[in-house]
């Protein structure tokens, strides 16, 4: 399971990463710190993957299963 963060969408809003704090981070401009990343998602953070991919206004972060 992936969470993917697109590089250049984030306009820095702070919703995923204070609904996802165990994956997600900020950077000192309030941007996620992870863009450009795709990230391995452990069974237990997959409600914080999930809320993370449906906070985000700009659509920068994607879920995926497989
Ligand atoms: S919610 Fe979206 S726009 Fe806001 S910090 Fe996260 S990735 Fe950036």
């Amino acid at each position: 399971m992936t969470l993917s963060i697109a590089q250049g969408k984030c306009m820095g809003h702070g919703r995923c990463y204070a609904v996802a704090p165990d994956l997600l981070s900020d950077d000192e401009e309030g941007f996620v710190a992870q863009a450009g990343q795709d990230l391995d998602v452990p069974a237990e953070l997959v409600g914080q993957a999930q809320d993370a991919a449906g906070a985000c206004p700009e659509y920068a972060i994607t879920f995926t299963r497989s």
